[in-house]
């Protein structure tokens, strides 16, 4: 196996409440893998605004127990950075908030989370807490910009137009204090995972929220950073774009051209695995096939086989 450089990725880092500002706060979850994300909570005059409601019922818990310890105020908006279940899951814990979504994000939350077997496979450490999870839909949507007022404080909610990590992508910015929180936009040193997104528009959204005047990004997964973080992940979803319509165009499959792309740096990247779904969407693009959903239990195997593979996408 070819030595792969590991400089620059960090094995671990601060997780918990974390203030990035005053009453500003990242709640930062270990490991950033699948299902394990971030939060945010942004306490104001009178109320507190929460970002993301992580998955299952322990960690929300752990969430509300950290929100309570910092403020007495009640959360009286939660915001859904997009509909997966690891930002949503949580959301009943939030009863007495409004919660606020992009419209796309409601709807395409609607139907429920996916087949619990299919979870408790791909998540198999969460297995029991599943069939403990119920859908709590967003109460307030928007289509384009929303912005909410604090006082001095305004928390702008940002959506990329047109599907990117997924089809209702929101994005927090606080300009006053240039803090971003991404959502799954930006997973910073964790894969990024496409399965429901469009990675060419995907990398568009990268490159604009680039172009924010922000000096810390809270990302959906992975530890807090900068923009230099978040354009390592840009790069990332760039390469493996230009390397799969080249094997595309040469026949290859999404498998076969999983197996064959170099990633370099990204091999070491926490599941690497997810290139093939993310090469299976580029695919999707390149055939205009995006509207089509892709078969999770195809792509669960699938990285299930990658990951036994002796590659350069499962170092460990
Ligand atoms: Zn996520
Ligand atoms: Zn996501």
């Amino acid at each position: 196996m070819r030595k792969v450089p590991t400089r620059g990725i960090p094995e671990t880092w601060k997780t918990g409440l974390i203030e990035v500002a005053p009453k500003v706060f990242a709640f930062v979850q270990p490991t950033g893998e699948t299902g394990i994300s971030n939060a945010g909570l942004i306490v104001g005059s009178e109320a507190a605004v929460a970002v993301d409601a992580l998955m299952v019922p322990s960690m929300t818990r752990r969430f509300v127990t950290a929100i309570k310890k910092a403020t007495r105020k009640p959360v009286a908006q939660l915001i859904n950075t997009h509909h997966h279940l690891d930002h949503t899951g949580g959301n009943r814990f939030f009863r007495s908030a409004a919660i606020i979504s992009h419209v796309r994000c409601r709807e395409a939350l609607a139907p429920g989370f996916p087949p619990l077997p299919l979870l408790q496979r791909f998540m198999p450490r969460f297995a029991k807490e599943f069939p403990l999870m119920k859908v709590v839909l967003p109460t307030v949507t928007f289509e384009d910009r929303l912005v909410i007022h604090d006082g001095q404080r305004e928390i702008q909610l940002w959506h990329p137009g047109g599907m990117a990590h997924t089809i209702g992508d929101a994005a927090v910015y606080l300009p006053k204090e240039k803090i971003l929180f991404t959502g799954d936009i930006a997973f910073h040193y964790v894969t990024p995972l496409a399965f429901q997104g469009h990675v060419g528009n995907w990398i568009k959204a990268a490159d604009r929220l680039l172009a924010f005047e922000a000096n810390v990004l809270v990302p959906g997964h992975g530890p807090i950073g900068t923009k230099a973080d978040l354009k390592k992940m840009r790069d990332y979803l760039a390469l493996v774009r230009r390397e799969a319509k080249r094997r595309f165009d040469a026949g290859m499959s999404a498998e076969e051209a999983a197996r064959d792309i170099r990633l370099g740096i990204y091999a070491r990247w926490r599941e690497a695995e997810r290139i093939l779904p993310n090469i299976m969407r580029c695919y999707q693009e390149f055939r205009n096939e995006l509207h089509q959903p892709l078969d999770l239990r195809a792509m669960i195997e699938g990285m299930e086989r990658l990951r036994g593979a002796a590659s350069d996408h499962t170092c460990v």
